[in-house]
């Protein structure tokens, strides 16, 4: 029996056991009923983040715990590597732009750099206990994955969901992909606003931007038909600064008179704004950005946005054109994978069709229980905020090809059968029913097109026949708009079913208040704190915070996790010194302080199994976190000891059996939560006399056959209150604990306590326990 727990041995070894074993194997021919647990793939960037190691425990708690319930747990496990968040990963690994090698190469490098950092990224997971099934894995860039979500765009296409359509759409010229709204993320950007001097018929007509380098892509003005500053000009043109062609002023009533100075200028295109305005009036486009994020008008050709900006802004104030000038501070779009602000530029992207089914989607959002329940707000609004339709083309070279060859003859799209996928339809020639040779698609799906089919792609890893919904799925909530959106949308359209039961919703982590980010330079690295404090440390940390809250990461609650791996570790070395080899033999009779002791555990049993099942894992963990140090340690432990020594045997089996019963409980209760330190003290104590191979396949905890009642809970209040009393006078008096008193309890009291008398008597040394007026204590 080892003194001091070693976490590092023993999380090693556990792991081995629970691999070798195959403890978390889903079995397919078990009658027991399935839980499915869709754990979203990780995108494998290198290392798991702290935010990471929170969420993953989170679902894993629920996990251990329903299969501690007689459940057949489905829990495999993925990787997400297909797409942009890969490409920057290789991209700075290998120090390589992509887009300046050719298709072939940067693809082998990819999956070259995916099969060097893949494993260890795993191990991450592994080394944080996440009892996953790794013998389910996949990878999105498999071929399965490819295949499945090929299969999920030809199902759609076939069926009207997904349109080629060529219009102004979110485009970021780092990354030179079109991108979809769910990418975009708000900043806050310090801007020069310049009233510039555009003219009327020889008179200023001023209009405040802060972008003059769409100057040339101005295709009107707009005054709203109200304004009367300006209703004279409608139906005139106004002659765009230094660049002198002139454009129509138009009213509408878009134009917010109290904003700028009431006159807007329209471009193709600033934002969304103006594509709508330059749809809805018919106008023709002036596109002046490149791909590439450069400009391509008169003197500014081959400028950098910004540079533009800065040169046209110069050439403005020289020629006397700037009216007015200040800085503001105001929010625009930036591209979520590089920060970027967005452009809009017309290409061609293939689109799903989500605007035509708000209504459905809100209803299937409903369907889903989220945990907490407010978190279907935020699924809510975005719906609500939908503008666009889901754009899954991207200008990349490292994803899953789409799967169609268009004929520019006759504009026929053929996609190719299902035996065929996966596909990549740039490797064959297909020849259109017209007798011409079909041209092939060489863009790539979006990652979400095949991340949003997860519970599809691990139902296809068993041959088990298994059906929508999962029973959950755990995410942050900053990706509610798009993993969670998306997955309910192609579960709609496929299935028309809700993808998962359950959803958990995580928070953020924040260092000191903050958002942790690199550039901030505030990151925690789990690596580490799983070297200082060990897994146990870390999910008990995790366990600490409500659902949906972000978390502030202090050291402190690491801290706590640890000593209280340490006190688990030493209670059971205790007790098991006094048990030795107990075989767990049901007593003839309880004592009563037993009794009650099994009262105050009953109700914690009671209430795990309530809050698990309620996916209120933090709650129960300090439920029984108190229990265990207060009630057991403590108290219980104290109470019993000299019984255990000096008691009757039949007062002895009582007390050998709730102590054993109630550490097992507290073991299993906490297995979820701590499951190395979990299963290092069932295999050393337990295994002996229980038959399950791992206390992780063990059976939840029912609560004692014992009569339930007020009146026992009163018992055990006043049985600790009395202890603890007499704890703080010995203590005030700077007496050993051992010092011998007598105790003096009023008539009530003690007649409230008469069974647990003799125990009390040991516990706090008394020579004599009296009946008087008040609680007193008189030192022998
Ligand atoms: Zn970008
Ligand atoms: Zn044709």
């Amino acid at each position: 029996m080892a003194d001091i727990y070693n976490f590092k041995e023993a999380e090693k070894k556990w792991k081995e056991f629970w691999e070798n074993e195959k403890i978390f194997q889903f079995d397919p021919g078990s009658k027991k009923k399935i839980y499915s647990v869709d754990n979203p793939p990780p995108t494998v960037s290198g290392k798991m983040h702290i935010g990471h190691a929170f969420q993953y425990s989170q679902m894993d708690f629920i996990a251990r715990f329903k299969r501690m319930n007689n459940y057949n747990l489905f829990y495999p496990f993925g990787t997400d590597d297909n797409g942009l968040p890969t490409e920057k990963m290789v991209e700075k690994m290998n120090n390589v732009k992509s887009k300046e090698m050719s298709r072939k190469d940067f693809i082998k490098l990819c999956l070259d750099t995916l099969k060097k950092v893949t494993p260890d990224f795993i191990q991450d997971w592994k080394n944080m206990g996440i009892s996953a099934d790794y013998n389910l894995y996949y990878s999105t860039i498999d071929p399965n994955c490819q295949k499945l979500s090929q299969k999920s765009f030809i199902e759609l296409f076939k069926q009207g969901e997904i349109y080629k359509k060529e219009f102004p759409s979110l485009w970021c010229p780092e990354c030179q992909t079109a991108i979809a709204q769910a990418e975009l993320e708000d900043k806050e950007q310090e801007s020069l606003f310049s009233t510039l001097k555009f003219s009327c018929e020889g008179k200023d007509l001023l209009i405040a931007t802060t972008r003059p380098e769409l100057l040339g892509a101005c295709v009107a003005v707009f005054v709203n038909p109200s304004d009367r500053r300006y209703s004279k000009l409608i139906g005139k043109r106004a002659k765009v600064p230094l660049l002198n062609f002139e454009v129509p002023i138009i009213s509408d009533e878009s134009a917010q008179m109290d904003k700028g100075t009431g006159v807007l200028m329209i471009c193709s295109y600033g934002d969304k704004y103006d594509a709508d305005a330059i749809k809805k009036h018919n106008l023709p486009s002036k596109v002046i950005l490149n791909k590439d994020g450069t400009i391509n008008t008169g003197d500014y050709s081959g400028l950098k946005i910004k540079a533009a900006r800065k040169k046209i802004l110069e050439d403005l104030k020289n020629a006397g054109l700037i009216a007015e000038q200040k800085q503001i501070t105001h929010t625009v779009n930036v591209h979520d994978k590089c920060g970027v602000e967005v452009e809009f530029l017309t290409t061609e992207q293939w689109f799903i069709k989500i605007l035509d089914k708000k209504q459905k989607l809100l209803e299937q959002g409903k369907k889903v229980k989220w945990h907490p329940e407010f978190m279907f707000k935020r699924y809510e609004n975005w719906v609500n905020g939908l503008e666009w339709d889901w754009n899954i083309s991207r200008d990349r070279h490292f994803g899953i090809p789409i799967p169609v060859w268009e004929c520019k003859k006759c504009k026929k799209i053929l996609v190719p059968e299902e035996k065929e996928l996966p596909i990549d339809p740039a490797d064959i020639k297909r020849k259109c029913k017209c007798g011409n040779i079909a041209e092939p698609e060489t863009r790539v799906f979006d990652t979400w097109q095949t991340s949003s089919i997860t519970p599809q792609i691990i139902f296809s890893l068993v041959k088990t026949k298994l059906e929508l919904p999962c029973s959950l799925r755990c995410n942050a909530h900053d990706i509610i708009r798009t993993w969670d959106f998306y997955t309910i949308a192609k579960s709609l359209m496929h299935e028309n079913e809700i993808p998962w039961e359950n959803m958990m919703i995580t928070g953020f982590i924040t260092l000191g208040g903050e958002k942790m980010s690199k550039s901030k330079g505030n990151i925690i690295d789990p690596r580490i704190v799983l070297d200082n404090y060990g897994a146990d440390a870390l999910r008990y940390w995790a366990a600490s915070y409500k659902l949906g809250e972000d978390l502030d990461y202090q050291e402190k609650d690491l801290v706590a996790g640890k000593k209280f791996v340490t006190k688990l570790w030493n209670a059971n070395k205790f007790t098991f010194m006094n048990l030795g080899q107990y075989t767990n033999k049901k007593p003839k009779k309880l004592n009563k302080t037993d009794e009650i002791f099994l009262n105050e555990l009953n109700k914690i049993i009671i209430n795990s199994k309530k809050s698990f099942s309620e996916y209120e894992c933090h709650q129960i963990k300090s439920e029984v976190d108190g229990f265990f140090w207060r009630s057991f340690c403590d108290n219980y432990m104290e109470i019993v000891k000299g019984r255990i020594y000096n008691g009757t045997e039949e007062e002895k089996e009582s007390a050998k059996y709730v102590l054993y019963n109630s550490l097992l409980s507290i073991i299993k209760m906490m297995a979820p939560i701590t499951p190395f330190i979990t299963e290092e003290i069932y295999q050393e104590y337990f295994k002996n006399n229980e038959k399950d191979k791992s206390v992780h396949i063990s059976n939840w905890p029912e609560p004692f056959k014992i009569e339930m009642g007020k009146e026992n809970e009163k018992i055990w209040q006043k049985l600790v209150e009395i202890i603890e009393k007499v704890r703080k006078v010995k203590s005030e008096a700077k007496k050993s604990m051992k010092t011998e008193i007598i105790l003096t309890l009023n008539k009530e009291d003690r007649k409230l306590l008469d069974e647990c008398l003799p125990d009390l008597k040991a516990v706090t040394c008394s020579k004599n326990i009296k009946e008087g007026r008040e609680f007193n204590i008189d030192f022998a």
